[in-house]
């Protein structure tokens, strides 16, 4: 075992014994009432797991994104769900990457000390959908601020957090060359923004997962809050979501081996016929099936985050291993629950939570079929279809 492998196989065991204190009963209770996990987030938190992107200058602990991936991984595995604060890993590569030192010195350290929530990432639009270049909220520069109009939906933990990522136009479509230009990102401070031109509206939805609709009215954000340069955000925002694909592509590689553990357990445990249902081998099948499934897409997550960290290009890997990771899951998931036959569906198992939960990752950040036209276009030389 190399150093490296042992110091991620020491995050691995402390993120599993975090976990451990969070059991299925925990995130039943909280599924039911649609809450957010509080205390939960808190724990890793103050474990400094979600402070792992930031350098250590800034008071992070600079772990970077393959133990990212391990973090998030490890929760999923254990039964829980890392998306009330995932995105605080992912969306931290944009400002990392693009943001001025003063952005960097003002806001970092405060994420690192967990007293600034870094949670939401506001970026579809009713209107636009996957076309993001087609967003109709406006940032306009007034002396030394914008004002922003406009909408989002599916602004995840827009309530639970304190800073969002915000996309907008700064330059209209027709104005510029291509339609890729003229975005802009900004960090909006929502504790300032909130009742002063920034309304939530919380979603309800089929998981458990703090989405919501978020209204933009004449708000003003200081030009300060500009992440790099005008009109460059959409370069800066797809940089961010290469990590977001292979982060998620890790958490859905936990949720797989989670349902093949919990599919191998029952099968082994319950007995028909006088004999254990995984003695079948239409009961074996589907499982091991599901398990190399898992296993390959593990590599390509473990290839793509390697490359995200050495700052080579990666959207290839990035794209196919949130599209092996999220198809693996499913695949997990439907095999978990017919092995669990009418069991699968009572609450107590966990197996029908999950279900649902990972079910999101073939639609979420990106849905296959964006990923399958980027693979066959951009890497395959086919003829562009949109
Ligand atoms: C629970 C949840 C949380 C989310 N959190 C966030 C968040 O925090 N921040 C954020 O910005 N967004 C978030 N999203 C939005 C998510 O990224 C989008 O839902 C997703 O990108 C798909 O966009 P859409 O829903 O508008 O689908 P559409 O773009 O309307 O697509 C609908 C369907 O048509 C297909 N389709 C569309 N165009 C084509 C084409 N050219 N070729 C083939 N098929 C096509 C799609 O694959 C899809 O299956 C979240 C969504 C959900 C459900």
């Amino acid at each position: 075992m190399t150093t490296r492998e042992h110091d991620l196989r020491e995050i691995r065991d402390a993120v599993a014994r975090l976990c451990a204190g969070f059991p299925g009963e925990y995130w039943r209770e909280l599924d039911r009432a649609r809450s957010y996990p509080t205390e939960f987030v808190r724990a890793l938190t103050q474990a400094g797991y979600l402070s792992c992107m930031i350098p250590e200058e800034y008071g992070g602990t600079g772990l970077g994104l393959t133990a990212a991936c391990a973090i998030l991984e490890e929760i999923q595995k254990s039964g829980a769900n890392g998306a009330g604060c995932h995105a605080q890993i992912y969306i931290m590569g944009t400002l990392l990457r693009n943001g001025s030192d003063a952005q960097k010195r003002k806001y970092l350290p405060g994420i690192a000390r967990g007293e600034l929530r870094l949670q939401a990432f506001g970026v579809t639009e009713p209107t636009a959908g996957t076309d993001t270049t087609s967003i109709r909220t406006t940032a306009t520069r007034d002396g030394n601020r914008y004002i922003i109009n406009g909408q989002k939906v599916w602004t995840s933990r827009a309530e639970h957090s304190d800073l969002m990522l915000l996309l907008a136009r700064t330059t209209a479509r027709e104005e510029v060359k291509k339609k890729t230009e003229g975005l802009s990102v900004f960090l909006l401070d929502m504790r300032e923004a909130l009742g002063k031109g920034l309304t939530i509206r919380p979603i309800r939805t089929m998981i458990n997962h703090s989405t919501t609709e978020v209204f933009f009215d004449n708000l003003a954000v200081p030009a300060e809050n500009l992440v790099g340069d005008e009109g460059k955000g959409f370069r800066y925002i797809l940089d961010g979501m290469n990590a977001e694909r292979i982060l998620i592509g890790a958490e859905c590689v936990g949720d797989a081996r989670w349902f093949i553990a919990k599919a191998g357990a029952y099968a082994n445990e319950r007995r028909v016929f006088d004999r254990p249902i995984g003695q079948n081998q239409g009961v074996q099948f589907p499982i091991a099936r599901a398990y190399m499934a898992t296993e390959a897409a593990a590599l390509m997550v473990d290839r793509a985050a390697h490359l995200y960290e050495h700052g080579q290009p990666c959207g290839k890997e990035a794209n196919m291993a949130k599209q092996l990771a999220s198809e693996a899951s499913w695949q997990a998931a439907d095999m978990c629950l017919q092995t669990h036959g009418g069991y699968g569906f009572a609450e107590e198992y966990d197996v029908e939570r999950k279900f649902r939960e990972t079910r999101l990752y073939r639609i979420a950040p990106i849905s296959t079929n964006l990923v399958l036209s980027y693979i066959a276009e951009h890497v395959l030389g086919l003829p562009r279809s949109y």
